[in-house]
Parts: C-alpha cells; structure tokens; sequence
C-alpha cells in the first residue's frame, strides 16, 4: 500500500508484466468503495470462505461487484479463483464442472447457483480462431492480473473479497463507475474482433446502467458491427434475450440502432422499426415488458419474440392471402416462414418458436364471437398471452379497439353476462386477417390444427 503510495507521488506506474498489463491493483478499502456487506449473499459468502479455508484467493467478480458498487443488489454471484475446476469440485457437496470451450463450475446449495471461474491467462496467439479473428477456443487458466485483463469493461473487472471486505481493481474501474463511463479494456478494435458479442454487451450495459460508452470505446461499432453476423446464432439469441430482459429493452433497442448494430442483429428490426405501425407495436410491447421486468414479475420470451417479429408475420399473412390462400393456412405460411428466416440469425430455441407459433395462430380466434368458440379459447392455456398480445394490436391500432374490450368483458364476465356479450353484435368485423372467401378451392393447403378453422 505504502509502496504504491509513494509510486503514485512520484507518477510511476504500477507493475506491470512483459505485455504491459497493470499487475497491481488498486486495493480499495470499504471508505472508498462503500459496498453496503448487506447485498451480499450468503452462498457468495460460502463459497469464497470455503476456497480461502482451502487455501485458495477467491472473490466475487464481474458484474455483482459492479452492482455492489452502484449500491445495487446482485441478481447473481459470479467467484473467480485460482483453484482448478477440479479442485473447486472437491469442495462442494453439490458441484457440477460445465462447458467444453470453458470449463467453469457450478456450485449449488438449494434453488442457488454459483458460478465458480477459475483465473484465466491470455488468449494465446496459437489458440484457434475463424477467418475474421473470432477466438473460437481457449481455456488457458493465468494469473489474477491476467483474468483481469481479459475481462470485457473496467467496471466489470474487479474482485471483491467478503473476508478483508476490500476491493481488487485492476483497470480503473471504480474511475470508470464514478464517471459513469463504460470503457473496455484493451484496444477497443482487438476486443470486438476477438469476440464482436462485446459489442452488444456494451450497449446492453449502456443502456441498463445509463451510462455512456468511452469514445475511444464505441468508435469502431459503426464499422465493426456486421461481425456479429459471424457469431453462432445461439450465442446471439442469448444476447438478445439478456438485452429484450434487461428491463430496458426500449433503451437497449435503440442504442442498438443508433449505434447501427441492429442491421446485422436483428434483420427483422430493419424492416418493422421503419414503418410506423411496426415501431408503435413493438414500443408498447417493450414498454410493457420492461415494466413487468421492474416489478419483477415474469417475462416470457415467447411472448417477445412474437412481439418483435409480428409486423413481418402480418405483412407475409397479407401477402398469401392476396396470392389467394385461405386466411389460417396464410397464417400459419406466413409464421413458417418468418420462424425459419430467423433461424439463422437467432436460433430462436424449438420451445420459445412453438410458443411464438401458438401466440400467433390464436390472433384470428379471437375474431370468432359466437357459439362454442369464444368458450374453447378461454380453456386454451396460451389465453393469456394471445390476449395480452391482442390489446396490444388494438393498442398499436392495427386492428379495432373494440375486439379487446369485448374480450376483456367476456374473460371477467359470469355466465348470463357472456350470453349477453355472445348475443350482442360487433361494432366491426375483420382484422388483419382479411377474409377472401372467393378464393375458396385456391392453391395447396396445409393444415393448420390450431386455428380458429381447427376449432370450429
Ligand atoms: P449481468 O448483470 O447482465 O449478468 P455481468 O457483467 O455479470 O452482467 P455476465 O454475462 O454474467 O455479465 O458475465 C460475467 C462477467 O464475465 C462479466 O462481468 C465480465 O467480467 C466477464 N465477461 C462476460 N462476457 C464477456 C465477454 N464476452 N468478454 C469478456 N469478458 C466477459
Ligand atoms: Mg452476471
């Protein structure tokens, strides 16, 4: 400390090894840092205790200090350390060793789950890497100073000790949380090469922090951004979902398209955020989820995907039945195709598609408000969300605002009521969903099982 001090008088940096990288933190005792050791978790506690007992140094690290610091409470816990996952595994009842690429440990006590990193060494020049610079394979553990500098952003590269209470860091990053500035870690270039899902990330945490991004930082997004295109897509969705469950997904959504990234990401944002129906619709979706994200109350991925890519659904359903399909088997062309045009760019996974499917193929259902069917969707388990979805439409004003009021009444009404509801006339018929009954006996069919056609 005093060592450090008297470098600091005479403007000497701190140590650093052969490739420059800062080799000494600065040690941050809890006047300067301030955590409140209260938002800590128990387990956290527990499991950096038990590898210190061991003999190991083990610390909370990444994004909880960096909430710890902003006096937030962690969602979850991430321990960096340099005991082996082997060696972390001996030392947990309940400890599973995950991952191919890197091997990380997950430790469990109840519900909980721990991440267990062990200290990470320099990408090596050998380590292989696809034709634009993208590390596609290394697990060379390091040294704590070299875990550090791989880590994304200064704010998410200190390490917490529970037991001395004190703070590691190693790359400014408390400057870095008091200015409020996301700033990454190395050459920004080299960083996004390496890995172009950085990229995203720092506007995720832009955005979710409200921070502002280094100018040195985000310059070379604008040029670097269609290397997401080769990243794994399921990596991507990943991403993506983080972003969309961030609780400022509007905000993230936006930086991304300021900052040009949504071009590659997410072609369907191209298309519906530059229509004015489309950005409406998809502006009260993420609204929507984002307040639901703040109460905390759960979000379904299903319901956002559907959401996001609705616009593109409607204008491909428009486009079948006008070359003369039936309007359910137009539907349900119309969601094949945009499922699997996204297939490619987000492995949208089997279970969130069905959903999605399922959210749209109701739509029309609810247009049917006489005899048995407006009973048969209220037994439908996605009733929710396909109506959830409905006044959304109406909001968005694609379609009148009338259908989601009668079903907003028939949903809460007794029995007598919905007889009154069934018997009365609707102000307007037709949605989106145009009805072409001359096309009748048109071109190939394909069953569509879970439609308003299915449930008549
Ligand atoms: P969140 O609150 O969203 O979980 P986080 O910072 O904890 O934010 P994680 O994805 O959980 O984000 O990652 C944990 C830590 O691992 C990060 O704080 C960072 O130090 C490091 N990290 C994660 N992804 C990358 C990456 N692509 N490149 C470098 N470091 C990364
Ligand atoms: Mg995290």
């Amino acid at each position: 400390m005093i060592k450090k001090f008297i470098r600091k008088i005479l403007g000497v940096k701190n140590k650093t090894d052969a490739a420059g990288n800062n080799m000494e933190p600065d040690l941050l005792d809890p006047k300067q840092h301030g955590i409140d050791p209260k938002l800590l978790s128990n387990n956290a506690i527990r499991v950096t205790q038990t590898l210190q007992e061991a003999g190991f140094k083990a610390y909370v690290v990444g994004g909880a200090v960096r909430d710890l610091l902003l006096g937030v409470k962690p969602k979850d816990f991430d321990i960096a350390t340099n005991a082996t996952p082997e060696q972390v595994k001996r030392l947990f009842r309940r400890a599973f060793i995950i991952g191919k690429r890197f091997q990380i440990v997950h430790v469990m006590f109840g519900q909980d789950l721990l991440e267990v990193t062990t200290f990470r060494g320099p990408a090596a020049v050998e380590s292989p890497k696809d034709e634009h610079g993208r590390v596609l394979r290394d697990n060379t553990f390091g040294a704590h100073h070299e875990d550090a500098v791989r880590r994304d952003f200064t704010i998410n590269a200190m390490y917490y000790d529970p037991a001395t209470q004190s703070v590691l860091d190693f790359h400014g990053g408390m400057a870095d949380i008091r200015k409020k500035t996301l700033r990454i870690i190395g050459v920004p270039e080299a960083r996004y090469r390496e890995d172009p899902v950085r990229m995203l990330r720092v506007v995720r945490f832009a955005a979710r922090l409200q921070f502002s991004i280094d100018p040195a930082t985000a310059a070379p997004i604008a040029v670097m951004a269609p290397l997401i295109n080769n990243v794994p897509s399921a990596r991507v969705f990943d991403e993506m979902l983080k972003l969309l469950l961030s609780g400022q997904a509007l905000a993230c959504l936006k930086r991304l398209r300021s900052e040009g990234l949504h071009h590659g990401l997410l072609p369907l944002l191209d298309v519906v955020l530059e229509q004015p129906m489309g950005e409406k619709f998809i502006t009260l979706a993420l609204e929507a989820t984002d307040e639901r994200v703040r109460q905390g109350k759960p979000v379904s991925p299903g319901f956002l995907f559907a959401s996001l890519l609705w616009h593109q659904v409607l204008e491909k359903w428009n486009a079948y039945q006008a070359a003369g399909e039936f309007p359910i088997p137009a539907l349900h062309l119309a969601a094949d195709d945009v499922l699997d045009t996204q297939a490619d760019k987000l492995a949208i996974q089997r279970k969130i598609g069905s959903d999605m499917r399922d959210i749209w193929a109701m739509q029309p259902r609810f247009e049917r408000r006489t005899g048995k069917s407006p009973y048969k969707l209220l037994e439908h388990p996605r009733l929710r969300a396909a109506y959830d979805f409905l006044l959304l439409r109406c909001a968005s004003g694609e379609i009148d605002a009338e259908l989601g009021e009668w079903w907003t009444n028939f949903m809460t009404a007794d029995g007598n009521e919905r007889e009154v509801l069934l018997a009365a006339k609707p102000r307007t018929a037709g949605t989106g969903a145009k009805k072409r009954s001359s096309s009748r006996g048109g071109r190939g069919r394909r069953k569509a099982s879970d439609s308003a056609e299915g449930a008549a």
